[in-house]
């Protein structure tokens, strides 16, 4: 079977599962090459629903059925203004993209995805995978603690959208401030191998609505807000 071939049928078994409904991050699965954003030696491995190692680093690259669930619980949308604490390999950022800044729409209708990452190795390879693949123009990657938010510590309401695929103790403050009013934050929050992925929708009124929506296994946040026990390997 050719990677296009195992790329359709993992989306159709996707769909069939119920992980993904939407038609507008359908197209972006198949939009983005998800080949490109694995580790080398891992490009025949891109369509299989399972995380990839990223080198030695000891982070993965999420699966894709993870990728696409959380883009349904984001709610993203053509025009959102994304953060995205745990860049990695920048897979999930160049999904992100192509939903809130599809090729196809008006490029006055886009919006942005920005990334942080704080491992500089990581950064750099999502950086060179966002350029080889075409994304520099709608992901800005950054290499740095994104439990500080992005301007860290800014307190303007600036993002409609907020995820973080590292798991922390609680939702860090400086993401809720950055949230706009009517935006959604998704993350895995809890200690140990399995964590709670909860979203946090900031309403109107400046209060939060937090929800469960299922159990996950994403690697440890780190830095301020995160487990500082796993400063110490940095
Ligand atoms: N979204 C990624 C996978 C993320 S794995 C993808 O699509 O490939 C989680 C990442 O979060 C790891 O690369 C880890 O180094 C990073 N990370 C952990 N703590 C962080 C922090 N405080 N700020 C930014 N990145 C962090």
């Amino acid at each position: 079977m050719s990677l296009f071939e195992k790329k359709k049928k993992l989306i159709q078994d996707l769909i069939r599962s119920g992980y993904v409904k939407n038609e507008l991050y359908i197209e972006a699965f198949m939009k983005v090459p998800r080949e490109k954003f694995v580790w080398p030696g891992y490009e025949e491995e891109a369509y299989i629903d399972t995380p990839l190692p990223l080198g030695n680093t000891g982070q993965t690259i999420s699966a894709p059925h993870m990728c696409l669930y959380l883009l349904e619980a984001l709610e993203v949308k053509v025009g959102d203004v994304v953060l995205e604490i745990g860049a990695g390999s920048g897979y999930q950022a160049a999904l992100l993209a192509e939903c809130v800044a599809p090729s196809t729409v008006d490029r006055s209708l886009w919006g942005h995805v920005y990334t942080i990452e704080i491992r500089p190795e990581l950064a750099k390879f999502a950086k060179e995978n966002i350029a080889k693949t075409g994304y520099s123009d709608r992901v800005t990657v950054i290499q740095g603690n994104g439990s500080l938010g992005y301007p860290p510590n800014d307190p303007t309401e600036r993002y409609d959208k907020i995820l973080l695929t590292a798991s922390a103790p609680d939702v860090p403050p400086p993401l809720l401030k950055q949230l706009k009013k009517g935006g959604i934050l998704v993350a895995p929050i809890g200690k140990g191998y399995f964590q709670e992925l909860i979203k946090v929708v900031k309403l109107e009124s400046g209060a939060y609505k937090r929800m469960f929506l299922t159990t996950v296994a994403f690697v440890p946040l780190r830095g301020m807000y995160g487990w500082r026990e796993y400063d110490e390997e940095l």
